[in-house]
């Protein structure tokens, strides 16, 4: 973590914003574009990598977009964990504010799950033992951001990323609030929200555990009504899984996907500990998955 710090320091000592060399864009948002940028920081660190994430001001959502992604910058800069994305460096000018971050060379948690075959076809899935392996590391990480008295509020694929080295990094804080802000938003993504956040009773760390595995079952076929997605999800009784899935699994899958965020798995008595004391998590290590720090 040192290391990390020092970069930090480093490039909030030693450059000038202006002077970061914009190469291609990494990803696009609702909000805005995140850009592969570098510059030569010091002679120590030479030319260092980052992602920056742009947000135009005079975005048609002007005052609501400045707002989330001040917040997201300020939840970020209170993380400092090994499997969430790295802050280096914020700043703001007449038309634009932007976030430094530490570059994950990868590619979506959502890349590796819908995968183009040679006849153009899609295949959707990734080998129970994989996902077992992600939701292991990123329940762990939503833990330490609760702990944190932060609630995530958009966990899907799509703001999980791989690195190189094939852990999970969360990215994309700004849904990210305070717990005690009491505010019922309607917001994160219409297949990964909860019953609870669709009955509009609030978004807690429950509605994260939800969406650690909603998002796709046979109830979603494409272009649903977003209403008779909502109904899906807060009145049918069971997810279908594939027949493929061992037991462990299961129990894993059903456990969260409780309608009532007092009674899912995680939220009970033992906390997290109950989830990740699961069998199916039994082969791994989070002990030594947590070095990684
Ligand atoms: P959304 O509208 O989905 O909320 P956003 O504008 O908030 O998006 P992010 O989700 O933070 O933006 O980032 C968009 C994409 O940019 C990510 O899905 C990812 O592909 C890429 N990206 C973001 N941060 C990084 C990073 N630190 N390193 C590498 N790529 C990144």
């Amino acid at each position: 973590r040192a290391s990390t710090d020092n970069l930090r320091k480093a490039v909030r000592d030693s450059i000038n914003m202006d002077q970061l060399d914009r190469h291609h864009v990494l990803g696009e948002g609702q909000f805005g574009e995140v850009w592969l940028v570098s510059a030569f920081i010091t002679p120590k660190y030479g030319q260092q990598y980052f992602a920056l994430k742009i947000q135009k001001k005079d975005d048609a959502m002007r005052g609501d977009s400045s707002a989330a992604i001040k917040r997201e910058i300020s939840i970020l800069g209170l993380l400092d964990h090994p499997y969430i994305v790295n802050l280096v460096h914020f700043y703001e000018d007449l038309e634009t504010i932007n976030i430094l971050m530490g570059l994950v060379q990868g590619c979506e948690l959502f890349d590796v799950i819908h995968t183009e075959n040679e006849d153009g076809t899609w295949h959707s899935g990734i080998p129970e033992s994989d996902a077992k392996f992600y939701t292991m590391i990123v329940a762990d990480t939503l833990d330490y951001i609760h702990k944190k008295q932060f609630v995530y509020r958009d966990v899907k694929p799509e703001n999980i990323l791989i690195d190189k080295d094939g852990y999970p990094i969360i990215c994309d804080f700004g849904f990210a609030k305070f717990v005690e802000d009491k505010t019922y938003t309607l917001c994160g993504t219409p297949n990964y929200l909860s019953p609870e956040v669709i009955m509009n009773r609030g978004h807690d760390a429950a509605s994260d555990h939800w969406a650690l595995v909603a998002g796709a079952n046979p109830f979603f076929y494409d272009g649903i009504p977003q209403m008779e997605l909502f109904q899906c999800i807060v009145r049918e009784k069971f997810y279908p899984l594939p027949d493929e899935l061992s037991d462990e699994c299961f129990q894993v899958v059903d456990g969260l996907l409780v309608k009532d965020p007092s009674q899912r798995l995680g939220s009970l008595a033992g906390g997290m500990n109950d989830l990740i004391s699961m069998k199916w998590f039994h082969e791994l290590d989070l002990d030594e998955l947590r070095q990684k720090k």
